[in-house]
């Protein structure tokens, strides 16, 4: 009787909760005496809470904690005001241990369960410093109903703007950036956007950061092709912001929740920014894909040129190469390297970043990651090594499948999804690729997301 009652749970009932595991989003989970499993966000492994249900399904529910009874002993105070508001992070209130031991979990249950694949896990990398690794930022800019200026994130699943001063997985320079901003707007009463009605100019601020060089470039983005004064705000900035390299104002007319239109106008300096990656130089536009988290990049590519294992004499495939970083920080130890990219731009930063660094056995193609490794291996191209790096939804059979004909003798993956990964590497596995070690690295502290690199070799 007492277990059918629990499991009647429905919307606004408080229960109490014992915080037994994690999800992959960042909610802690327990379970109800019936058995229905409870995701509540802002909980820890261990904690004992009272809890109320927000939404009912079949099998799980959806709750909110409304007291901790018993706290884990993973607790930490979060030390962000914006925290329980902002949606980026999600593991501020526990220690970076736990959230280190949550995400490796989580690579190794993906590979374990959804890949049925039984592999060595290495411990993971860990960051060296949890705040204050993003080196690219985006704001947007609103009113509120009564006018008042609001710059910083949206709220979390909303588009309302919340005024941030300053973020802690940001450099501080963006938050001088936004005050600057904000003057600006305040003294020249600055058009602002209006999502409700398209109407108005400033929509967001986008800024990125050359942790090495310290360079600054500062993008705004407008509805139309600039702002008024404009002169103005690039002249505070200079004035208050020494490193600052380059103004650009990037275009977007589009009713849209893309951030950047299509079109960049260079308003100071060169439109672009340099800095610095396992020892070599590279040049970052507004455009350009950039790791967001350097120095963990650096551990991340040190990992798999160690996977890749090369004694100069490899022609490495790089697919999904972005602006070429990984293969290119791998170019002075192998005869030739191929990188393959979708887009335009990337690929001319991938080129001229080889030339940057003087690199001369390097050759990028601008193509569909499966396409091209189909048609290089009908040219009779054979990679000793090939490196993999796609966005979420993973490589898919069909490139596997090329690639598994290829018969390179390693292929390093490295993934930002432990389910998409977990399904590649059952492919590879058919195919004769067997996963011999899988590395997870914490290239984003303090939010859900965890990145692996996997060293398959043939069997
Ligand atoms: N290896 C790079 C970039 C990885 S991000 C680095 O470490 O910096 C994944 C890249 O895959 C992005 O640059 C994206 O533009 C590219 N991409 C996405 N879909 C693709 C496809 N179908 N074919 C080729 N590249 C693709």
């Amino acid at each position: 009787m007492s277990e059918k009652r629990v499991d009647n749970i429905k919307k606004n009932d408080i229960v109490t909760l014992k915080i037994t595991s994690a999800t992959a989003e960042g909610s802690g989970v327990g379970k109800t005496g019936g058995g229905i499993a409870v995701f509540v966000p802002q909980t820890a492994v261990g904690d004992e809470a009272e809890v109320k249900i927000l939404k009912v399904k079949k099998t799980y529910a959806f709750g909110k904690l409304e007291r901790i009874i018993k706290p884990s002993e993973h607790r930490i105070e979060p030390d962000c005001p914006y925290f329980s508001k902002c949606g980026g992070c999600v593991w501020r209130h526990i220690s970076y241990d736990e959230e280190c031991r949550i995400k490796r979990q989580r690579v190794i249950d993906a590979v374990e369960r959804i890949g049925g694949i039984k592999t060595e896990f290495a411990p993971i990398i860990r960051a060296d410093s949890v705040d204050r690794y993003r080196n690219k930022a985006q704001f947007p800019v609103g009113a509120d109903s009564d006018g008042e200026v609001k710059i910083g994130f949206y709220a979390f699943h909303s588009h309302r703007i919340i005024d941030c001063d300053d973020c802690a997985l940001q450099p501080r320079a963006f938050a001088r950036v936004v005050e600057i901003t904000r003057e600006f707007i305040t003294l020249t009463n600055a058009d602002i956007y209006d999502e409700a009605t398209s109407r108005g100019r400033l929509r967001h601020i986008y800024i990125r950061l050359g942790e090495v060089t310290g360079e600054l470039m500062v993008c705004f983005v407008v509805n139309g092709n600039g702002l008024k004064r404009e002169d103005l705000l690039i002249k505070m900035l200079r004035d208050r912001l020494p490193n600052l390299k380059t103004v650009v104002f990037n275009s977007n007319r589009e009713k849209t929740n893309v951030i950047l239109g299509s079109k960049n106008r260079v308003a100071y300096g060169d439109g672009f920014i340099t800095d610095e990656l396992c020892g070599l130089k590279f040049k970052i536009s507004p455009f350009s894909f950039w790791q967001v988290n350097r120095r963990q990049s650096e551990k991340l590519y040190n990992k798999v040129r160690e996977y890749a294992k090369l004694s100069g004499g490899e022609v490495v495939l790089d697919l999904y190469c972005g602006t070429g970083t990984i293969g290119l920080t791998m170019a002075k130890d192998c005869k030739a390297l191929i990188g393959v990219e979708i887009i335009e731009d990337a690929v001319r930063d991938a080129e001229q970043n080889a030339a940057l660094n003087k690199i001369e056995n390097a050759r990028f193609i601008c193509a569909d990651a499966p396409e091209a490794a189909l048609k290089l291996k009908k040219e009779g191209v054979s990679p000793n090594v090939v490196v993999l790096d796609p966005p979420r939804k993973g490589c898919g059979e069909e490139l596997v499948n090329t690639v598994a004909e290829m018969s390179p003798d390693r292929v390093v993956y490295v993934s930002c999804d432990p389910a998409t990964l977990a399904r590649d590497l059952k492919f590879f596995a058919e195919r004769g690729y067997r996963a011999v070690e899988v590395t997870p690295c914490d290239m984003f502290s303090r939010t859900a997301h965890v990145e692996s690199v996997v060293k398959l070799a043939r069997l």
